[in-house]
């Protein structure tokens, strides 16, 4: 949720549009500049004294007043006539960058994400850019660089320096040269020279300066690999689905395709985008590869940086700022010409640019769902291929329903890879009743058959539960009481190894009670979580070593990296783990998958609860299957009977897929409809649902559009706050999007004046 209005708005009370002015202005010139500020419209400036407006690029800084702070903001267009009264114009302070930060095919997919999101274009810049370009850092990389000034040549041979041999020392090894030298040859030519060089520059003896540091030496956070052994370049036999897939988007080249790349983990997707990569490098042109938030492993990665011969930059949301700029210069001076990045990374500068991929396109992460404007990357990857006359290759063993009706219409093309070891191996799937084998722990007795039968076979057992920590809930023997969230309608989740209560909604966390906040009896966990399953594994399996997957344990990406080499060299013989096993991870010596809790999210009131449901138990089923021997997966159920469990087991995600468009056609559900939800929260409890209503009441007519709602979100209170949404449906695209930009600034003002935060998310992928 974006905080809106409040003091930034009264300051900017001071520019006020006024139509009379404007008719009677002769044609004057003036910069259209976007500031990072939740405002509509971009804001008329006048250039820098002594430049004419042309001169201005478009696509640089500037830095610009607004009312009595300043701002950096990007100049968007110029224009004639001024938006504002002439006397209320005020001049740009500073161009900060000589040439564009973004080009102009860059600009277009911002504008175009401004326009479909209904989101402000200032705020779609700034999260474009890191955040050091969003404060003023220039756009190359700079070196700080010391020089002798006149001064300082003639005080060498002075002998007021006798008594500081640094300083002498570094005046002297300055002045020798004509034109300085960098803090880095200083570090390793004279140690503890930083101390010296203060005080010689208090002196005026030398000087500092800031030059744009030659390509080969700015620093890279990453480092870029220099010159690995050919025999890492090495690429492998492809397989004739691969050949086929891989000469049809490269016959592609050069023009706009959409590619579905459908298949099973260990089915060589990789490899075929690898190989599109290298050829497209070859054309000198550059690549973008988008993953998922976990999918970014150091090990894809090096696979990446091993294979194609050119500087790759990463972009991810754990880089420190430092490292983020440094990837994003590398990649907008065209050092780095292919690019590996998350979910932002789709607004990367590639100069060149020639393939862009999209790994797991179906994952959840490439939707912005966090506050700002909420786009989908895999969505604006295939709009920026568009602009740009380029390829895009989504690749997912369970592309989304969007995709697939996609296909179905003939806007992507369809590839299929079948799993390389055979087909015909696909993993046994089938379910445990657990009304018939009540489960001991979260475990029930045909899965510990399993796991034995598996393991005394020297196979590997992959433990899937979607919910990290101990125990969900906490509750007292003697008087029920259970512990809540006092900021949601949420329990608090046991973590026994951190000894804390915590909140998975909100983030608040407290001491591990051990005895009841209310009458002080004993309490006990209740309920499965990885934590608890791993501790009785251990106890089932003592000779047996186990790992833990989930956002605890592997919190930083070294420790990903760990879990996952010890499961892929088979040290690991058991991984428990959340979703986070179903990121890509192919792991050839899992015999055996266990599901514990396939019923949650099998009665969600999400429309999309059952996709995901779908694209998770196949993922994790995906994990099982040895290259040579059959996989097994149990999926331990209450409702055995369920339809989507059902279609699952009989037709596979194919099959689950067909059942799910003809159910999302009748309902007429995206992707047969379009959906846009308009989300609020207040302090105070029906807040959100009121300011909704009447939101409801401002929206004007429109036939094609029909708004659903308001209703409080399926969890209410979350975080302090009250929480309601408001559908907005329309059949087709664009009378649903004349209706929001019609409706919002309504919508704003309405907010404004309730102090009530909302926001807008067209394509939401939750639905509460
Ligand atoms: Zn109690
Ligand atoms: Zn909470």
């Amino acid at each position: 949720m974006r905080p809106r209005g409040g003091h930034l708005s009264t300051e900017l009370s001071t520019v006020t549009v006024d139509n009379r002015s404007v008719a009677s202005a002769a044609a004057i010139g003036v910069l259209r500049v976007a500031i990072d500020a939740p405002l509509r419209h971009p804001f008329d400036y006048l250039a820098p004294a002594g430049l004419a407006p042309a001169a201005v690029p478009l696509g640089v800084r500037v830095r610009v007043p607004i009312g009595r702070r300043e701002a950096i903001g990007m100049v968007v267009d110029r224009a004639e006539q001024p938006q504002v009264s002439v006397a209320a114009l005020k001049a740009v302070r500073q161009v900060i960058d000589a040439t564009p930060l973004l080009d102009s095919a860059l600009m277009q997919l911002l504008r175009w994400t401004a326009d479909y999101y209904h989101h402000p274009l200032g705020e779609v810049i700034a999260a474009a850019l890191p955040r050091a370009l969003r404060t003023g850092a220039p756009c190359a990389a700079q070196v700080e660089w010391w020089r002798a000034t006149p001064a300082g040549r003639d005080a060498v041979s002075a002998t007021a320096l006798h008594r500081a041999p640094r300083q002498q020392a570094l005046l002297e090894r300055l002045a020798q040269t004509a034109h300085g030298l960098s803090s880095a040859d200083l570090a390793l030519q004279l140690p503890g020279w930083r101390a010296a060089a203060r005080v010689l520059l208090q002196r005026g003896s030398i000087e500092r300066l800031e030059l744009d540091a030659p390509a080969e030496a700015s620093a890279d956070a990453q480092p870029a690999r220099s010159h690995a052994p050919e025999s890492g370049r090495h690429a492998p036999a492809l397989s004739a689905a691969q050949s086929a897939a891989l000469a049809s988007i490269d016959a592609s080249a050069g023009s706009y395709a959409a590619w579905v790349l459908q298949g099973a983990t260990g089915s060589g997707k990789t490899e075929v985008y690898l190989q599109c990569a290298e050829r497209t490098l070859a054309r000198g042109g550059s690549v973008l590869v988008l993953v998922p938030e976990i999918g970014l492993t150091p090990q894809l990665v090096q696979r990446f940086r091993a294979r194609l011969a050119v500087d790759i930059a990463v972009l991810h949301s754990g880089l420190s700022d430092a490292a983020r700029l440094a990837a994003w210069r590398a990649a907008h001076s065209g050092r780095a010409r292919a690019l590996l990045g998350t979910r932002s990374a789709v607004f990367a500068p590639l100069p060149q640019l020639g393939l862009i991929v999209v790994d797991e396109e179906h994952d959840s992460s490439y939707k912005q769902h966090d506050g700002g404007c909420r786009y989908s990357a895999r969505d604006l990857a295939v709009v920026r291929a568009q602009q740009c006359g380029v390829p895009v290759v989504l690749g997912s063993a369970t592309p989304a329903l969007e995709t697939l009706h996609n296909l179905d219409l003939g806007r992507y093309r369809g590839l299929t890879l079948p799993r390389r070891d055979d087909q015909a191996l696909a993993p046994r799937l089938a379910l445990v009743d657990l009304r018939a084998h009540a489960p001991h722990r979260g475990l029930s007795t045909p899965v510990i058959d399993a796991m034995r039968r598996h393991l005394a076979a020297s196979g590997q057992v992959l433990v899937f539960i979607n919910r990290r920590g101990y125990a969900p809930t906490l509750l007292c023997t003697a008087c029920g009481w259970i512990a809540p969230c006092q900021a949601c309608d949420a329990r608090m989740t046991v973590h026994r190894a951190s000894g804390q209560l915590r909140c998975h909604h909100c983030g608040a966390q407290q001491p591990l009670a051990a005895r009841c906040l209310r009458c002080g009896f004993e309490v006990k966990p209740v309920g499965q979580g990885t934590e608890r399953v791993e501790e009785t594994l251990r106890e089932l399996f003592p000779d047996q070593a186990l790992v833990r997957l989930d956002r605890d344990s592997a919190a930083r990406p070294e420790q990903l990296d760990a879990i996952l080499d010890s499961v892929l060299s088979g040290t690991a013989r058991i991984l428990v783990g959340t979703q986070m096993v179903t990121k890509g991870h192919h792991f050839p010596g899992v015999s055996l998958v266990v599901v514990l809790n396939a019923d949650q999210g099998l009665f969600s009131t999400d429309f999309r609860a059952a996709e995901r449901l779908a694209q998770t138990m196949v993922q994790v089923a995906g994990r099982a299957g040895r290259e040579r021997d059959r996989g097994e997966v149990l999926i331990q159920t209450q409702y055995p009977e369920h339809p989507l469990l059902r279609s699952l087991l009989s037709g596979g995600y194919a099959g689950f897929a067909a059942a799910a468009l003809i159910e999302r056609e009748a309902a007429r559900w995206p992707p047969f409809g379009r959906l846009a939800v308009l989300r609020a929260s207040t302090r105070s409890s029906g807040g959100a649902l009121a300011f909704l209503a009447a939101a409801r009441q401002l929206a004007p007519a429109a036939a094609a559009v029909r708004l659903l709602g308001p209703v409080a979100a399926a969890m209410a209170r979350r975080a302090d706050r009250y929480h309601a949404q408001l559908l907005v449906e329309g059949a087709e695209r664009r009378p649903l999007h004349r209706f929001i930009a019609d409706w919002l600034p309504q919508v704003e003002t309405l907010a404004r004046a309730q102090r009530v935060r909302y926001a807008l998310d067209v394509d939401p992928i939750d639905i509460e």
